[in-house]
């Protein structure tokens, strides 16, 4: 069966991403959140991205009228009836989750693989709120998903073979580079192996071993990093970082390298979250 039509749950940062990724790549695509003023919030976003593509002459003003074109913004959940391919991503919460697969396993059609966006909740956990957990798969995108090109495709407990394949495939439709991740397991590959380094990170800050400068100027000289591990956690979220971490250390075997450092505690405590409160690690 040919893929044509995409759903994309939420319309926030993630799903308006991903919804102009999908119409970059062809597609049309049906947005649906459950207020009107969060898919104008999503349309408006993908609009403005556009623009500033326009204006550095990267696409001309037709194409980003074909994009916006293919994109149907929506409230109501039977407009995702007749799509073929659906990428979830709502907030990141489980039994929100679960429902709106329940909900989109009675409206799909029973052959339409279901993904989620999600960044550390359990792909079967959530397959199994349908009657079709071997056609779920995880499809983690990365933030601003127009322009990182790794998607994780995760594979749930019952996930089949061909699931799978399709999910990759349709990875390299919307022109990304996807990666298999065999095992539903917290914080599948980045999560797993950022979240130790940039504890360790906060702990050589605790220890006095060097200033958070110095660690952000060694690992972006040294390993050649685009960013040190201070500056990313101001441009992600102090408290997604502390969120994830505490999430890997409730569900894996109980060790050092992601038990939440005191310090990052304090930082959350102060409210200082990075560059969304004006104020982390460094000052904005
Ligand atoms: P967000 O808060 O920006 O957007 C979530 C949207 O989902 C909101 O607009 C909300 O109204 C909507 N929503 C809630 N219930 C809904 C429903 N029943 N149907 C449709 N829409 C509904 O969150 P986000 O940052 O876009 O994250 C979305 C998902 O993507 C989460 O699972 C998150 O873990 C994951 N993710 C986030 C990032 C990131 O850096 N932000 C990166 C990768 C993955």
């Amino acid at each position: 069966m040919e893929i044509k039509k995409i759903g994309v749950l939420g319309a926030g940062s993630m799903g308006n991403g991903i919804a102009q990724v999908a119409s970059q790549a062809g597609y049309s695509v049906v947005m649906r959140d459950i207020e009107d003023r969060f898919v104008e919030n999503g349309l408006k976003a993908i609009d403005k991205f556009l623009a500033k593509s326009v204006e550095k002459g990267k696409m001309t003003e037709d194409q980003k009228k074909g994009i916006l074109s293919r994109i149907k913004g929506t409230t109501r959940m039977e407009d995702l009836k007749d799509v073929d391919f659906v990428i979830e991503a709502v907030f990141e919460d489980l039994e929100l989750k679960r429902n709106v697969f329940k909900a989109l396993d009675e409206i799909a059609r029973p052959d339409v693989i279901l993904t989620t966006n999600t960044s550390s909740m359990s792909v079967t956990e959530i397959a199994m709120a349908t009657r079709r957990p071997e056609k779920v798969a995880g499809m983690h995108f990365f933030n601003p998903a127009p322009l990182m090109k790794l998607v994780e495709v995760i594979r749930g407990y019952h996930t089949s073979d061909e699931t799978v394949q399709v999910v990759m495939e349709m990875s390299r439709k919307m022109g990304k580079e996807p990666v298999e991740v065999k095992k539903d397991t917290p914080g599948f590959i980045v999560n797993r192996l950022m979240i130790p380094h940039l504890v360790e990170a906060i702990r050589m800050l605790e220890e006095g071993v060097a200033s958070k400068e110095d660690i952000d100027k060694a690992v972006k000289l040294g390993l050649n990093y685009p960013m040190g591990p201070f500056e990313l956690m101001d441009l992600t979220g102090i408290d997604i970082a502390h969120h994830v971490t505490e999430y890997l250390y409730k569900e894996l075997p109980k060790e050092s390298k992601w038990s939440v450092p005191p310090l990052l505690r304090s930082m959350i405590r102060a409210g200082k979250l990075g560059r969304k409160t004006k104020g982390g690690w460094y000052q904005y």
